[in-house]
């Protein structure tokens, strides 16, 4: 499903960013992706969804050759992949619905169609009661769920995630991490960079460790191993 070989990736201004990472992640897995500050988890995760390319390397996920992949097929690609935030990245004059509905709208879903699945998405992350409402207008937490019904609109095989509770409390935390794995026991995949430590240690999944832009550990039902 996401599978990637020898990749490197240095930043035009120089930095150094992977070296050399390999890693097969199959249908249906929730990985953490942990390490400190600057190691490359996000650009990991970014180059799963070609917000970056890699400099050298192959990757596919679901089938997409990333590398090569044309400018005009990136929108396919990400409709086969769902990406969540830490700071939501909602759009600030729309109402959640509207935020929803965005991807349907932009391939021109039926009208139909975009009502039924906007009404599956916001039952599913319990907002239900909240399609008018406007970003501002919910809490943090109640936002990231906005953020995660978006992520779900076009049924995605994978979720990808970095950070998505870096802005939460705790409590609000595990509300989230209990939505990811509802979402992921019905058979989605889930990639996800994390510093919470609590959940990792708590929530057990696979974890992958990066530092240095490399993988250091690769563990099932693994810990976080940091200070933090
Ligand atoms: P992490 O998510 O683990 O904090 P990043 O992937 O953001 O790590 O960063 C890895 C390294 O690449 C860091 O040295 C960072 O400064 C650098 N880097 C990340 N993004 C860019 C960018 N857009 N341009 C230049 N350097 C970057
Ligand atoms: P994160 O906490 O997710 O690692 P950062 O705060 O490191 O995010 O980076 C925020 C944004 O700035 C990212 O889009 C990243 O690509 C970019 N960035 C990070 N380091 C650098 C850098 N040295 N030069 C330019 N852009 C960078």
């Amino acid at each position: 499903m996401i599978e990637m070989h020898d990749v490197w990736k240095t930043y035009p201004n120089g930095a150094v960013a992977l070296q050399g990472i390999s890693v097969r992640i199959d249908k249906g897995e929730f990985v953490y992706v942990v390490g400190p500050s600057g190691a490359g988890k996000s650009t990991f995760i970014k180059l799963m969804y070609r917000e970056e390319r890699p400099s050298k390397g192959s990757i596919f996920v679901n089938g997409f050759n990333i590398e090569r992949l044309k400018e005009r097929k990136i929108p396919l690609l990400r409709r086969q992949i769902g990406v969540v935030f830490q700071d939501f990245k909602l759009l600030p004059t729309k109402t959640v619905r509207e935020n929803v509905a965005f991807a349907l709208e932009v391939i021109e879903a039926s009208p139909k169609k975009i009502r039924t699945r906007v009404a599956e998405v916001l039952e599913l992350v319990g907002l239900s009661e909240k399609a008018t409402a406007l970003p501002t207008e919910l809490s943090g937490g109640q936002q990231q769920r906005v953020s995660i019904a978006r992520a779900l609109i076009n049924n995605p095989s994978v979720i990808i995630a970095d950070e998505p509770t870096g802005n939460l409390d705790p409590e609000t935390s595990w509300d989230i991490m209990r939505l990811f794995e509802e979402i992921n026991n019905r058979g989605t995949t889930i990639v996800m960079a994390t510093h919470n430590k609590e959940i990792v240690n708590t929530l057990k999944k696979r974890v992958l460790a990066v530092e240095g832009g490399q993988i250091v550990r690769d563990q099932k039902r693994g810990v976080y191993g940091y200070e933090n």
